[in-house]
């Protein structure tokens, strides 16, 4: 199998709009955020793997079923392919609670690991772009370099390959670095 280049999305808060306490259940409350389907487009035209890798703790805490959260995955990834042509070509959630014992949850690189072993994919030419620290640490113990979204001071996450205030910035900054 021939490897692959991977950029990792963060879902809410990069995908789709994040609702500050609460979580994303149904179609009705997904709002795709401004500039996510041009960064898309760039991603998948570049021939990289798109792939979701997203902390859902509301199933477990009984807010929302796992059918519920492949049902609204299903209904994102139809306007995805409407909109761009292409679909994520992976999704995956840890939908345990945030504890110490949870071994998938973001910080922890789990689901970007299982998924390079999956999809035969290079971390070190891969990317994760995420709105939360600990995207940028799961990424960086995946090996794999983050770029995170949002109102961060770069001296904050050291860690990250850049910091950049929205979507569109994050476009700018990847397409610079895979076509230099
Ligand atoms: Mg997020």
């Amino acid at each position: 199998m021939e490897t692959s280049q991977v950029v990792f999305f963060d879902r809410d808060g990069i995908v789709n709009r994040r609702i500050e306490g609460g979580y994303v259940r149904t179609p009705d409350e997904f709002i795709f955020c401004e500039g996510f389907f041009p960064l898309f487009r760039w991603v998948k035209d570049a021939g990289f793997r798109a792939i979701i890798v997203s902390n859902q703790q509301g199933v477990a805490k009984g807010i929302m079923t796992d059918r519920q959260l492949w049902a609204l995955t299903e209904w994102m990834q139809s306007r995805i392919e409407e909109r761009t042509g292409s679909r994520f070509d992976d999704v995956y959630y840890c939908t345990e609670l945030d504890s110490l014992q949870s071994r998938c949850r973001k910080p922890q690189p789990t689901m970007l690991l299982e998924a390079l072993a999956k999809w035969n994919g290079d971390a070190s030419s891969s990317w994760m772009i995420g709105d939360m620290p600990s995207d940028v640490e799961a990424a960086v113990k995946a090996g794999v370099r983050a770029i995170l979204v949002g109102p961060y001071a770069p001296e904050d996450t050291p860690a990250a390959f850049a910091v950049v205030p929205d979507l569109a910035s994050c476009l700018d900054v990847l397409r610079r670095a895979v076509e230099a």
